[in-house]
């Protein structure tokens, strides 16, 4: 038997609340709309069934990926052999309690900013147009406009490689610039609670619009990208950098950077995953050999090309 049919069958006897879809497209589940097929996706249901599953695949020694909602991610264009495992919507459970806010990895970081608005409180505004999931903003301790998951996280479950839910604190999750714990030692996290303040709702609300107008004005919100695609060196502005090496609107196949904003890779229609790829390493080599610059992404690659 097919090692994922294996896998099929243990959710099929086992797990009723979680679903699986085989010979899934990829560009579904990235914002680049690009990417190949997996060969098994599968979106839990719930975190107990999500901890069997882990379980049962570490047992019989199954690769296994986790994503999101794929807004940092660039698939392979032959797609993915492992096993896929999706945190998405039905794990996505938000809940306010006082100056707490405690949210399922799979909600989106945008509804946790709109749910703190709801309630008055302060400190998450900045993750307001982040279109990833709370638990690949914990991941990735993403950031925007003087603000970062770091500063407002108190703690996390996470589900560890060898199957035990743990809460761990924020001290421990070696969170920085674009980096966390998480990257290094293969935890899944399921929850976060973030600590903010009470605040005055319309200033809230105020500053979220603010910052919603200076996305639409320097990004390009109208086409598949997946943000910045490389972190920021020490000392430069990416942005910058690319532009001064000429590449602004620069374009292979199908994948452009954005004339709008030099930091992001446009999909402009019909790129594919290696346009999107190959136009990285074009940048990198073109900024490295102008101004000594190594530039690192921040995007993620996975699967096969
Ligand atoms: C238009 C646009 C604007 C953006 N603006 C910003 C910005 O301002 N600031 C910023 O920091 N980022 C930004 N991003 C990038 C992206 O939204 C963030 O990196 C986001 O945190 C990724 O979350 P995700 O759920 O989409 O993760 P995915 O892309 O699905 O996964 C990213 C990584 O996280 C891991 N991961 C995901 N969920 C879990 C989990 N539950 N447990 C363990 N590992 C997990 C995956 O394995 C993968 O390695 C932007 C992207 C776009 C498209």
């Amino acid at each position: 038997m097919q090692v994922l049919d294996k896998v099929r069958n243990f959710i099929d006897k086992n797990l009723t609340a979680t679903v699986y879809y085989p010979h899934e497209e990829m560009k579904k589940h990235t914002t680049f709309k690009t990417g190949g097929p997996a060969d098994l996706l599968v979106e839990p249901g719930r975190i107990t069934e999500l901890q069997q599953l882990i379980q049962y695949v570490r047992q019989e020694k199954i690769p296994y990926l986790i994503i999101g909602r794929g807004s940092n991610l660039i698939v392979g264009d032959k797609g993915i052999r492992e096993l896929v495992i999706k945190i998405g919507k039905k794990l996505s459970r938000c809940e306010v309690k006082g100056e707490e806010v405690t949210a399922e990895a799979g909600a989106a970081i945008i509804d946790v900013a709109q749910a703190a608005q709801a309630h008055a409180l302060t400190g998450l505004e900045f993750a307001g147009g982040i279109p990833g999931s709370v638990g690949g903003a914990v991941f990735m301790n993403a950031g925007a406009y003087d603000g970062e998951i770091k500063d407002v996280l108190e703690e996390v479950l996470v589900l560890t490689v060898s199957g035990e839910l743990t809460v761990r604190k924020k001290e421990e999750l070696a969170l920085g610039y674009r980096t966390s714990l998480m990257q290094k030692n293969g935890d899944i996290i399921l929850q976060a609670k973030f600590k903010l303040q009470k605040g005055d709702q319309a200033a809230i609300d105020l500053r979220m619009r603010e910052l919603k107008q200076r996305r639409e004005k320097s990004q390009p919100l109208d086409l598949p990208s997946a943000g910045s695609v490389f972190k920021r060196p020490p000392g430069y502005y990416t942005g910058k950098l690319i532009q001064d090496a000429n590449l602004k609107g620069y374009q292979i196949g199908g994948a452009q950077v954005s004339p709008k904003h030099a930091g992001f890779i446009v999909n402009t229609g019909k790129a594919t995953s290696s346009d999107i790829v190959n136009l990285i390493r074009h940048i990198q080599a073109e900024v490295k050999k102008l101004f000594g610059v190594e530039l690192e992404t921040e995007v993620r690659i996975i699967g096969e090309f």
